[in-house]
């Protein structure tokens, strides 16, 4: 990427978007060592102005940011940065540096929806950079491919009926989790997520 590092003293601003809700979360600059480290990582680094060195958003509060996307402005001196938040992003504990609720519209089901697609990015990483998550079960579905997925889907669906007739709704829950859960990683596989579902079913409404 043709980032222009020289306008501000070897760095660059980069905006950072949740890229499951859209909201702006924090800002932060970059220096070349801290793009190149974000992308071999996948977790968000920027230069500390005020510490002077390398920090990666959540080395000690854990609320690291899991790198999704990078673009490049117009002229090439500013960043947009997509990524899935672990925690809350900024330091006073607010979801955003803006006092924002960073709140997805399905709650808990988007936050794994958020997870899903870091698992996505990471089939797509070379195997030697995702060693910490190579026993991840998503990460290797999705090396699978989608025709892998489709079939767990199908699979849940069936064990689903079978505990629908069944009085045990113990299992019947459980084999409905496994069946939304591999739905949402069927979606997300597909490129989709579950707001493109809701926005069919409000069109049909
Ligand atoms: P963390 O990177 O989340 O482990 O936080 C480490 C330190 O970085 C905090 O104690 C703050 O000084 C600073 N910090 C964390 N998050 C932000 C943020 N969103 N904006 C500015 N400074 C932050
Ligand atoms: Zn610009
Ligand atoms: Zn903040
Ligand atoms: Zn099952």
């Amino acid at each position: 990427m043709d980032i222009d590092f020289n306008k501000n003293d070897g760095l660059v601003p980069a905006i950072i978007q949740d890229a499951n809700t859209q909201k702006v979360l924090m800002l932060g600059y970059m220096n070349e060592e801290a793009y190149l480290k974000t992308n071999s990582t996948k977790r968000v680094t920027f230069f500390s102005r005020s510490r002077q060195r390398l920090w990666t958003k959540g080395e000690e509060s854990g609320n690291f940011l899991d790198l999704v996307s990078i673009k490049l402005d117009c002229d090439k001196d500013t960043l947009l940065i997509q990524a899935n938040p672990v925690g809350p992003v900024c330091h006073t504990g607010t979801d955003t540096c803006w006092a924002e609720d960073n709140s997805e519209n399905f709650g808990f089901l988007s936050r794994l929806e958020g997870i899903i697609e870091s698992r996505k990015k990471l089939s797509q990483t070379e195997p030697e950079l995702r060693k910490e998550n190579e026993s991840s079960y998503v990460v290797s579905l999705f090396d699978k491919g989608i025709n892998k997925i489709a079939q767990k889907v199908g699979e849940e669906a069936v064990e689903t009926v079978i505990e629908a007739k069944d009085s045990n709704d113990d299992l019947f829950l459980n084999e409905s989790a496994d069946l939304l859960f591999h739905y949402l990683i069927l979606l997300k596989a597909k490129g989709f997520g579950l707001k493109d579902i809701v926005k069919v079913l409000e069109e049909r409404h």
